[in-house]
């Protein structure tokens, strides 16, 4: 080790810095480094654990190894218990997440090496996407990060770099690189992203392919400098070292405008995989159980990217009886949300079961699916939740008579 006097090697090997500027080089056999790159890298392999100690933040303890990977029918048994319906995207979904850590506990010499099994799930917006992928982090107690893929822009645009997907996993695993490189990012409106000109009806693209170019990185695994606010990379920037090939992504979308795609196919005879020519006969009002690959690429994804989502699924609408069932039976169904912060208030609150009824009705009436259960709920329930806690009495029982004067009285719920 020699100080910056060091007659002959006085500049850093990594940055260039040499002469006063530096404060300590660390001389070895080719070449010099600089206390500051040392400290860089230093950073980088132990993730951010001293910056955010410096910073007043406590880094997590690194994620204690799942004791055994749980296995698909207990993955969707979970699932059920906070998601109605979706059966079959939650048997998908259950099986890539069991082969995915199946994979992470591989032993390095296994000369099988199993492929990433990152999941890309289609099917309209509120019907259970987001609830789908933070029901397995919840599971499997990993980090989990959802992002938004319209806020993704090539270098150059306004907007965010696309390894600003990882800074958001570094924050929800409080900057535990170790932590994060287990964890699970959902990838929201991938289809904002699809390429001008297949598809006419996508308007907004800001180069779609060069930022669905800069994820690919991501999805198949690699070492990705992240810059740990997020937002844009910039030169003085210090970046952690993120490694994505344990991270699962999983990937959402709405792609409107996908049936007609796909009854195209299948009107031309080539069904999915099918190599049977023979006419099968499908069901015409749920066409998003057919999709394949070739209509993801239709649609304006680049097949590199598709090639990095193996795992295909659907979610169907949301029917009145599905919604029904949303209301009360999860595990934390808005109306057991509504009973219990009502009981910390010491009122029993009770709801007619026609109540729900009408609400379901007023939801599919306004067309507002399972988010716009909640804006009604909240039209019924904001007088009574404004009232009560001033109140002396223990016991509210919602009727149909008192919800229907409320919605009516407010005409149309807004949705949330
Ligand atoms: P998406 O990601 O498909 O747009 P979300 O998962 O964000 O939709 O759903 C919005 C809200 O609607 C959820 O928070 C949940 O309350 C409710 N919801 C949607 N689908 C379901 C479902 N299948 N089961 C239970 N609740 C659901």
């Amino acid at each position: 080790m020699a100080h910056n006097n060091s007659p002959a090697k006085n500049k850093c090997s990594f940055c260039g810095l040499n002469g006063s500027k530096l404060e300590l080089l660390i001389v070895g056999i080719d070449a010099c480094i600089c206390s500051g790159c040392a400290e860089q890298i230093y950073r980088s392999l132990n993730g951010m654990d001293e910056y955010e100690e410096s910073a007043g933040r406590k880094p997590l303890p690194p994620p204690a190894p799942l004791k055994s990977i749980p296995k698909p029918g207990k993955i969707k048994a979970f699932l059920d218990q906070y998601v109605i319906g979706q059966d079959e995207a939650k048997k998908y979904l259950a099986v890539a997440v069991y082969n995915h850590y199946k994979r992470i506990d591989q032993p390095a010499n296994d000369d099988v090496e199993f492929e990433k099994s990152n999941i890309i799930m289609v099917g309209e917006t509120g019907t259970g996407k987001t609830l789908l992928a933070r029901s397995i982090a919840k599971m499997l107690q990993v980090p989990f990060a959802i992002v938004d893929a319209t806020v993704l822009t090539e270098a150059g645009y306004v907007g965010e770099d696309v390894e600003s997907v990882l800074s958001r996993l570094l924050q929800a695993a409080n900057y535990n690189v170790k932590s994060a490189e287990r964890g699970i990012v959902f990838i929201d409106e991938l289809d904002k992203i699809a390429r001008k000109g297949d598809n006419p009806s996508i308007t907004r693209d800001v180069s779609g392919e060069g930022v669905q170019q800069g994820l690919l990185k991501l999805l198949e695994g690699s070492l990705v400098n992240v810059p740990p606010k997020g937002g844009r990379k910039h030169p003085d920037q210090q970046y952690v070292v993120v490694n994505t090939k344990n991270i699962l992504f999983i990937c959402g979308g709405a792609f409107t405008g996908i049936e007609k795609l796909i009854a195209r196919r299948m009107n031309t005879g080539t069904l999915g995989y099918r190599a049977d020519k023979e006419k099968v006969s499908f069901d015409k009002n749920n066409l998003l159980q057919y999709v394949a690959p070739g209509d993801l690429k239709s649609f304006g994804l680049i097949p590199e990217i598709i090639g990095r989502l193996p795992v295909l699924t659907y979610l169907l609408p949301l029917n009145k009886e599905a919604l029904r069932r949303i209301v009360s039976e999860p595990k934390n169904a808005i109306i057991k949300q509504y009973i219990r912060m009502f009981e910390m208030d010491g009122i029993k609150l009770e709801f007619e079961e026609s109540v729900l009824d009408y609400i379901v009705e007023k939801a599919v009436e306004f067309k507002l699916g399972a988010r716009g259960l909640r804006s009604i709920f909240e039209t019924v329930m904001v007088d009574a939740m404004f009232e009560s806690p001033s109140k002396n009495k223990k016991e509210l029982k919602i009727t149909l008579e008192y919800a229907k004067e409320r919605v009516e009285r407010f005409n149309k719920p807004h949705v949330a």
